[in-house]
């Protein structure tokens, strides 16, 4: 076999946890290579707002937020439980020692800095963090990136995905976290980035560990040999209608919020195919999807008051739940709920009563698409999406009626402060009764599958019978999550990818 490259590491994907496992061997000095399908760097991570969970960590400690590593020991054990598998265990005690580490590690290169930023914890059980514990990166002025960088960094969703003129003289988000890590990365003089190469097969050796990848690039086959391992953090598969199909991954590629032609789970096939075990491959980071005018959809937050309503025209859960605990309602009851629709009235003149992630979208696009629905009277919006009149008429009155005590003796909606912290002072019980009503159509959305190889406390793949394939590691969505199949906090997907992907190239420095 004759190499292209030959490197020490080689990093698959260029989204946050790619670009943090590649910056640590770089800065450990191992030459390293990463290998991006697209012509953009930052994956769905540009696209995010980059908070990261990693409690304990020193921007909190800045900002004199009180968390700590026990702290997060205790709110994981509440929302996941204890597990019975030991190298589960390990996992989420290598994730939680790690997580004010890998802080510190990165802000020692004076690109890279966190401050904190509040935002609540999705459950309310012990050991949760009032105010939550969740740090994002300073924005980064793009003039620090440089234009050659700046062309190739991908642009945030609403300008990609909904041709909104986002204004980019400075980064922040998802945009500012890829910029930083891009910064420090080459700042080490260590890294080779290459756009345009998908990594699809894993070359092994004799003795059946990885030797390195072969990918295909516009100029012909690229095979990049890999003396210390080779790190797939390249996402999930949620681009992937068939492999979803054949995961049983609820949701659909047209719904996800991955950015088109990225994230198709070839490289997790690749592992696959040299013997690697999977597991959660039906899981995702679930969130509900407002159907867009083109029939995709929209990561939405934040309601300030409607209801949802399944295909029975009822209530079914506290809307103002957790993205995530959002979306897994809905696929409890597939049929019944997706779609469902969101009903809300007209005392925002027509405008969704939410923070809608599509800013330069307007209310009669929805319309004239069908998406969205109007109608003067319940009766006649009941119609309109198919439910039945009486049960909708039922449902917007109890509902009404909560919103005059106060109280929703259904759901509790209102009760938990992550419902609150979007409305500032409005209460999220608000009362539809202003003509004309509105029903948008709702489906299950995710920011990424989060299933995929099965990997030790150094992000190291596993075989089925728990031995270590050689040279190969994973981290990100490409890797079976530390999280399970909850999502505790804001930041969870990244800073998981985050760590483990700096515990891989920790392992992988001589
Ligand atoms: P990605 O960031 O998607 O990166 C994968 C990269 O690998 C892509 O660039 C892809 O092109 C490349 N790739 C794929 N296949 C190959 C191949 N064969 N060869 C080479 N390269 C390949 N999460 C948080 O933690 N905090 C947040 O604040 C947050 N906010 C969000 C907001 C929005 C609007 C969205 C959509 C998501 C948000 N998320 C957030 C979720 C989070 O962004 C993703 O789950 C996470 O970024 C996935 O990281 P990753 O490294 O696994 O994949």
């Amino acid at each position: 076999m004759s190499w292209d490259i030959e490197c020490d590491v080689v990093v698959v994907g260029s989204g946050g946890g790619a670009l943090a496992g590649a910056y640590t061997a770089a800065v450990s000095g191992l030459r390293t290579v990463v290998l991006e399908k697209t012509a953009l760097f930052g994956g769905t991570s540009a696209y995010s707002g980059a908070g990261l969970f990693l409690p304990g960590n020193q921007a909190e400690a800045r900002a004199g937020v009180a968390d700590s590593v026990e702290r997060g020991r205790t709110y994981l054990r509440s929302v996941l439980g204890d597990t019975s598998d030991p190298r589960e265990a390990a996992r989420r005690e290598a994730f939680l020692t790690t997580a004010p580490a890998v802080v510190e590690f990165l802000e020692r290169d004076p690109a890279i800095e966190f401050q904190y930023y509040s935002f609540p914890d999705y459950y309310g059980v012990e050991g949760r963090l009032p105010g939550g514990g969740h740090i994002v990166p300073v924005p980064l002025p793009s003039s620090a990136l440089g234009a050659d960088l700046l062309a190739r960094l991908r642009p945030t969703i609403a300008a990609e995905r909904n041709g909104v003129d986002v204004p980019r003289e400075t980064l922040g988000g998802g945009q500012a976290l890829i910029a930083r890590l891009l910064l420090a990365l080459t700042a080490t003089g260590n890294a080779e980035l290459r756009t345009g190469a998908a990594v699809h097969t894993l070359v092994t050796d004799a003795q059946g560990g990885v030797a390195g990848v072969e990918a295909s690039t516009a100029d012909g086959p690229l095979r990049v040999r890999a003396a210390r391992g080779v790190l797939l953090a390249a996402g999930g598969f949620e681009g992937n209608a068939d492999l979803r199909a054949a995961s049983g991954t609820p949701g659909s590629s047209e719904w996800t919020m991955g950015p088109r032609g990225t994230n198709t789970g070839e490289p997790i096939e690749a592992a696959v195919a040299i013997g690697a075990a999977t597991d959660l491959m039906d899981q995702a980071w679930w969130c509900p999807g407002l159907v867009q005018p083109d029939g995709s959809a929209a990561f939405f937050l934040g309601l300030r008051g409607g209801l949802f309503v399944d295909a029975h025209g009822e209530r079914f859960a506290n809307e103002s739940l957790p993205y995530d605990r959002m979306g897994r309602e809905l696929a409890a009851d597939a049929t019944r709920r997706i779609p469902c629709h969101f009903v809300f009235d007209s005392r925002e003149r027509g405008h969704l009563p939410a923070i809608n992630c599509v800013p330069g979208a307007k209310p009669q696009q929805y319309l004239e698409s069908g998406a969205w629905v109007r109608a003067e009277t319940l009766d006649d919006l009941a119609a309109l999406i198919d439910v039945p009149a009486g049960a909708l008429r039922d449902s917007v009155e109890r509902f009404n009626g909560f919103a005059k005590t106060g109280v929703d003796e259904a759901f509790r909606r209102g009760t938990d402060e992550y419902d609150r912290y979007f409305v500032g002072d409005n209460p999220v019980l608000v009362p539809v009764d202003q003509p004309p009503y509105y029903a948008a159509r709702v489906v299950l959305g995710d920011l990424g599958t989060k299933g995929g190889l099965v990997t030790d406390p150094d992000a190291r793949v596993l075989r089925a019978d728990g031995t270590a394939i050689e040279g190969l590691y994973a981290a990100g969505n490409t890797s079976a999550s530390v999280m399970r199949s909850y999502y505790p906090a804001p930041g969870s997907p990244i800073g998981t990818a985050i760590v483990f992907a700096h515990r891989a190239a920790l392992h992988m420095t001589p």
